[in-house]
């Protein structure tokens, strides 16, 4: 059968889709070309917002009229909206769906399918088990951690997501996730090498490493490796596989230790590009928020950060019109973001999540045009700020991972993860490093010219 996944949210669910779409073509099935052609339907759900909660909603209804003049497509609901337990309430007031999968847990759909494969064409297994162990060579599909890429990803992938925390503990006050993932949970290291190691064997050259607190990982393992220590291991995979570049994300600034940022200034596969949200730029706010952390021990942060990793990218998070946030408030997270100038900040509007304790117990109370203009206000001083470090960029000569092609150019990323095209007809450039001229910058991407052959790495 044909599939089709809409994947909403973070990079954790895009990753968990990417292990339901693997797992749905060990069991013989396809991506569709469109979701029009699709037998099987997805929708892998985020609630972190209310905005993307609406969106998984708006979905859902197009798919209930769909089930009533196609009862035969199978209407699979993963992700958040579903959570660690799908409750009967969600059952009973989603008929159309056939299938509640937990966040990053596929089975419900392998199982359901499975029961309705007694036809499947015994062939067409084989021939698709036979393609993916040759992309595998001699690394089995069932060594520990290995992920078999969907067929339209295989040998076309460049850049992959490697989940090595699961869930968050945290409890952060307006955010939902630990309701929905459940508690904190570390990959076992054997597994995640594993993981790493098949998809350079069919031609991934990044992996990002992801969990919500990326920098708590194996605090919940005893003698298990800490962040720095994994990122060594994952390094070697990298050296023996032809994986050129490592990222990790989400860190918490309290968890960032001096020895993960020897780690990253030390490996030379590791880019530097740490993305530590701060949230707020104010101490009441961030205490609401239960943060854990004071602007000043996040302004240290930063500048160690600057002093111990060369060249660094810093990114964050911000959350603007959280309850109570005044006007003052707010202006001290304008002021602490004009004065880092950080590379990047994905910027948010506060939205009440059910259970959290925000949501509980603090009134709503910046009216939403309020948190558009606060919104607006740090958006421009961000495209100035990220404007004037990309200029910084023009006339140098950077090393870009080509991704792919937009436009009829070449696109690809530098160390620091900022976007660049350019064009060149003479040569395949996708998942190889080109040497890059920068010739013009903006705030969102910068323009090159190629200045040599491919960069060769082992
Ligand atoms: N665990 C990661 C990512 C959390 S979700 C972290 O701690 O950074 C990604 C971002 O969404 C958060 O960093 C936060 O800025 C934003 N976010 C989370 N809950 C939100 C809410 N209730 N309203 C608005 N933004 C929210």
């Amino acid at each position: 059968m044909r599939y089709h996944i809409w994947t909403l949210g973070c990079q954790m669910n895009v990753a968990d889709s990417q292990r339901l779409a693997s797992e749905l073509e060990r069991q013989g099935h396809q991506a569709a070309a469109s979701p029009d052609e699709a037998d099987i339907l997805v929708i892998n759900t985020c609630v972190v917002r209310q905005s993307a909660e609406d969106k998984a909603y708006g979905r859902l209804q197009e798919l209930a009229k769909l089930k009533r003049t196609q009862p035969d497509k199978v209407i699979g609901l993963m992700g958040c909206l579903v959570g660690v337990r799908a409750p009967e309430r969600l059952r009973e007031k989603l008929p159309q769906v056939d299938v509640f999968m937990p966040p990053s847990d596929p089975q419900p759909m392998l199982d359901f399918l499975q029961t309705r494969a007694a036809e499947a064409d015994a062939r067409a297994l084989e021939a698709e088990a036979r393609a993916r162990q040759d992309f595998l060579q001699d690394h089995p599909e069932e060594a520990e951690g290995a992920l078999v890429l969907p067929a339209h990803e295989r040998g076309h992938l460049v850049s992959a997501h490697v989940p090595v925390v699961y869930g968050c503990s945290h409890a952060c006050t307006y955010c939902i996730i630990p309701f929905r993932r459940g508690i904190e949970k570390s990959r076992p290291v054997g597994e995640i090498l594993g993981h790493v190691r098949s998809l350079a064997r069919q031609g991934v050259r990044e992996v990002t490493l992801l969990g919500q607190i990326v920098d708590r990982y194996g605090k919940d393992v005893p003698d298990g490796p800490n962040l720095a220590q994994l990122l060594r291991l994952v390094h070697r995979v990298a050296e023996e596989e032809g994986i050129y570049r490592i990222r990790f994300l989400t860190s918490h600034p309290n968890w960032m230790t001096d020895e993960l940022l020897d780690a990253v200034a030390d490996l030379p596969r590791v880019m530097p590009q740490i993305e530590v949200p701060v949230q707020a730029g104010n101490d009441e706010v961030l205490a609401r928020m239960r943060r854990g952390y004071t602007v000043a021990q996040y302004r240290e942060l930063v500048s160690k950060i600057r002093a111990r990793v060369p060249d660094v990218a810093i990114h964050c998070d911000i959350i603007v019109g959280f309850p109570g946030e005044t006007e003052a408030q707010f202006q001290d997270t304008y002021d602490l973001l004009a004065e880092l100038k950080l590379d990047k900040v994905h910027l948010a509007r506060y939205s009440p999540r059910p259970h959290t304790v925000s949501a509980r117990t603090m009134p709503d109370d910046v009216p939403p045009e309020e948190k558009k203009r606060r919104h607006q206000l740090l958006e421009a001083l961000q495209a100035q700020v990220s404007a004037e470090i990309n200029a910084r960029y023009v006339g140098r000569a950077v090393e870009v991972l080509v991704e792919g092609q937009h436009k009829g150019k070449w696109r690809g990323r530098t160390p620091q993860n900022k976007l660049v095209f350019f064009a060149d007809e003479g040569q395949d450039w996708r998942g190889k490093l080109a040497r890059v001229e920068i010739v013009s910058a903006s705030a969102w991407s910068m323009q090159g010219r190629v200045l040599s052959g491919e960069l060769v790495r082992g």
